[in-house]
Parts: structure tokens; sequence; C-alpha cells
């Protein structure tokens, strides 16, 4: 099947990911939830990793009411810089799990919007470790588990500020801005050695909390729910997308 021009239009086989193990960062509420929901409704077994562990266990309750896998909870603080904490996650993962057919990168923090003159650099460094830092320690960790799967996908959460840059957007776009980067250098170093694809995707404006606290004057009705865009996170986690690796990738048309 071709690639859809607006992915978020891409319509999933029921069973779409049925027999895969997928991490959701950030799984606990906004666009996180949404595509863990989903990928659970798709068949996949998901491990929902976040901060607040009350999120998360909501999250898993209405999947096992949903009647789906039942998912795993891993709650973690993605500000952690030791290295360490990231290998033993991805350990306890491996003897659980087995292989990781798929790892979404989202979990994230806004940061402050203002001036890079003002901006403090206590956040900055937050924004970082959070945004950027804690992709790169996780994709590391996981590497064995992913290369044990067949053709795993890995999602990075980009942004559109991560991809030209604008004023006042700060730590958050700097961050995006490497995570594209991050996206293509895994991408150009797997290419040849693994069946690992790689790509980022940017949801575009999509309701959810980080969105109200970014634009507090506008209508959340103005922006889609995250439920809308799952199309594209469906096609990338999935097999039709199997051939696509180290591109930069919107979930719907803007
Ligand atoms: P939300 O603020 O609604 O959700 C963010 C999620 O990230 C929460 O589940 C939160 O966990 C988790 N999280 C935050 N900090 C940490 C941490 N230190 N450790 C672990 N988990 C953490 O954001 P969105 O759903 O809007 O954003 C999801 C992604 O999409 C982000 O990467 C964002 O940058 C990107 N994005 C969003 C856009 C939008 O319009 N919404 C537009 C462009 C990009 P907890 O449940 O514990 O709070």
């Amino acid at each position: 099947m071709p690639q859809p021009d607006d992915l978020s239009t891409y319509q999933a086989t029921p069973d779409l990911l049925k027999g895969k193990n997928i991490l959701v960062t950030g799984a606990g509420a906004g666009i996180g939830r949404a595509a863990a929901l989903s990928f659970a409704q798709h068949g996949a077994t998901v491990i929902l990793l976040g901060k607040t562990e009350s999120h998360l266990s909501e999250v898993y309750d209405a999947i096992e009411a949903n009647g789906d896998p039942q998912p795993a909870i891993v709650p973690f603080d993605l500000a952690t810089t030791d290295e360490s904490a990231y290998e033993d996650i991805a350990l306890q993962l491996q003897n659980n799990l087995g292989g990781l057919h798929g790892v979404l990168h989202n979990a994230g923090i806004l940061g402050e919007l203002k001036p890079l003159e003002q901006y403090d650099g206590k956040t900055f460094a937050d924004v970082l470790n959070v945004n950027l830092l804690s992709n790169f320690l996780l994709t590391k960790a996981l590497m064995p588990s992913l290369k044990a799967a067949e053709n795993a996908s890995i999602i990075f959460t980009s942004s559109s500020v991560g991809r030209q840059g604008r004023a006042y957007w700060g730590a958050y776009a700097v961050a995006k801005f490497g995570i594209e980067g991050l996206m293509q250098i895994w991408a150009d170093e797997l290419e040849s050695t693994s069946s690992i694809r790689v790509n980022s995707l940017n949801p575009c404006g999509t309701s959810t909390a980080m969105r109200r606290q970014a634009y507090p004057a506008e209508s959340p009705s103005s922006t889609p729910q995250p439920e809308a865009i799952m199309g594209a996170y469906l096609f990338l986690m999935g097999d039709e997308s199997i051939h696509i690796n180290g591109q930069q990738l919107d979930a719907r048309t803007r």
C-alpha cells in the first residue's frame, strides 16, 4: 500500500500490531495516552512508561477494560541522567518480554516560552535532559531488544519548532532540533546493519495539556484531539512502513 499523503487518514487493519511489544514514553497523558490505547487496540502489548504512576494506572485500566493485550507499567522520570537507570529498565524488559518491536519517544516538557536572553540556564538543562538526552539513553539501552525483534520501528517526536527555529521557544526548540539530528544519525548508523527503522514525527498542533500551556488563549477545539492523528502513529509502527527510514514526517497535513 502506498504511503498516504495525510498520514492521519491511514486505515489500519484491526490486527496491525498483533504480537508486537511497543514501548511508549509519556503514555499517561495527551498524545502518548492515545497512542498507547490505539496500539493496544490494534493488538500490541504496550509498555507504558511515564512519570506519574496514577496516570499510567488509568491507561492500564482503560486498556484492560477494552479487552486488549495486558500492558506493563514502568514508572520512570526521564529527567534522570544516570545511564545505569536506563540499562536497568532495558534489562527488566528484555527478561520479561524478549524482543521489542517499537519505541515511541513521546514524553516531553515545554520549559519556558521567553527570549533566550532571559532563559534560565537550569530550566534549559532540564528541558534538554527530558526532551533529548533521555531519548538517546533509552534508545541506546533498548538496542539489544530492538535488534532481537524483526523490523523494529523507532519514532522520535519532533515539532515544527524543531525544524525551523522560532523566537521564544528556547530549550524546547533546541531539544527538538537535537531530536532530528539524533534520528538521522541512528537511521544512518542502523540502515546497513539491522532491520530497525528510525523516523521523526511532528504531531502538529494537537489538543493536549502541553498545547494549552503553550497557547493559553487558544480554543481547545481549534486543534485536533490526539485520537484524530493516530493513523500516523499506527502507520509508522506497522509493517507497511518497513521501507521508511530517516524521514522527517508530519502526523497530518497542515
Ligand atoms: P502532554 O503534556 O499532554 O503529555 C506529556 C507526557 O510526557 C505526559 O504523559 C508526562 O507524564 C510525560 N512526561 C513529562 N515529563 C516527564 C518525565 N520527566 N519523565 C517521564 N515522563 C514525562 O504533552 P503532549 O501529549 O502534547 O506532547 C507529546 C509530545 O508531542 C511531546 O514530545 C511534545 O513535545 C510533542 N508535540 C506536541 C504538540 C502538541 O500540539 N500537543 C505539537 C508538537 C509536538 P505525566 O503523565 O507523568 O505527566
